[in-house]
């Protein structure tokens, strides 16, 4: 045994000893593509490792041209992949998380949160607001993983309340592009809280016969899959994510059972019809135009329309 950990240590080190005399030899080209992708101007695949360039990855919203791989984008950049631009109205930013329990895991709370705010520029993990998709309005909320893992506090519940909430108000659609590790430890019962809140706001926007649709993204998992990324009237998911309520591992071991390679994946989730449909980012601004157009078709404004239109909406407000 001790033999076999000291063959294994050998091994590492003259492996590492061989990726230095490598690396030392490495051509001007290599050590310039190197120095480029570290100034972010290349960007290499974690997939099937092609470099491409940072500006035509952009171009393709971060969707490896070689291999099709999903990028992880932050929230400001999914904005500006989504929203027409000049049309963004941000919502609720003031609304700024607080920190009711003192509490304190391996670094303060409050300390976590003002670090967090620092590196991201983000108050809270979601961004929230009012704009346009091809020139129709819609009510966006999109989280964004960088901030404590897009996890769900009180602030990220409110937010997401009040869009829905004047969303219902306007009449317009909403979109919510759902990550996640689930719900904000740090706030305890609080962050429990807003799943039920969020779930009575989209009750009433249903109610109104008004349209939900979440994406979710890679990875989607705890509390936010127990409640809005699952009320959607679509269900819409990008190729490969990670969606599911509790991980893997804790399943596993409640099991005693080996799970398939392919458990909690989108492409699992839609074989079991659990989302509705798998769509590429690139296809995405798309598919959500089309999803607003059939459920609200443009009113041309002929005299005959106009009577049309009206009947429908005070039915659909419950006027008779
Ligand atoms: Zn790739």
């Amino acid at each position: 045994m001790a033999n076999n950990e000291e063959t294994r240590g050998l091994k590492s080190l003259l492996d590492w000893f061989a990726n230095r005399r490598k690396s030392g030899s490495s051509t001007p080209e290599q050590e310039r593509q190197e120095r480029e992708i570290a100034d972010g101007l290349w960007h290499k695949c974690s997939e099937c490792g092609v470099l491409a360039y940072t500006k035509d990855l952009r171009a393709n919203q971060m969707v490896c041209i070689e291999c099709g791989h999903h990028n992880r984008v932050d929230s400001d950049e999914r904005i500006y992949q989504l929203i027409d631009p000049g049309t963004w109205r941000p919502m609720d930013e003031h609304l700024r998380p607080t920190d009711p329990l003192q509490f304190r895991d391996r670094k303060a709370y409050a300390e976590r949160l003002r670090e967090t705010q620092e590196k991201t520029g983000l108050v809270d993990a979601v961004q929230t607001g009012l704009g346009q998709i091809n020139g129709l309005s819609v009510a966006l909320g999109v989280m964004d993983f960088r901030f404590i893992g897009a996890s769900m506090g009180s602030v990220v519940g409110e937010k997401i309340t009040r869009l829905i909430e004047q969303a219902t108000q306007r009449r317009y659609p909403v979109f919510i592009v759902c990550t996640s590790g689930g719900a904000r430890m740090q706030e305890g019962m609080l962050s429990l809280m807003q799943m039920a809140k969020i779930s009575a706001a989209l009750q009433r926007h249903q109610e109104a016969r008004l349209l939900y649709v979440p994406i979710l993204t890679n990875p989607t998992t705890g509390g936010v899959t127990a409640s809005f990324a699952m009320l959607g009237d679509i269900i819409l998911a990008e190729p490969k994510s990670t969606i599911g309520f509790a991980g893997r591992r804790v399943i596993e071991q409640t099991l005693r059972e080996k799970l398939p390679d392919d458990f909690q994946t989108a492409e699992d989730l839609l074989k079991h019809g659990f989302i509705d449909e798998i769509v590429s980012r690139t296809q995405l601004k798309k598919t959500l135009t089309q999803l607003i157009a059939l459920h609200q078709p443009p009113v041309v404004a002929t005299p005959h329309n106009m009577v049309m239109w009206e009947t429908r909406t005070l039915s659909s407000t419950g006027v008779d």
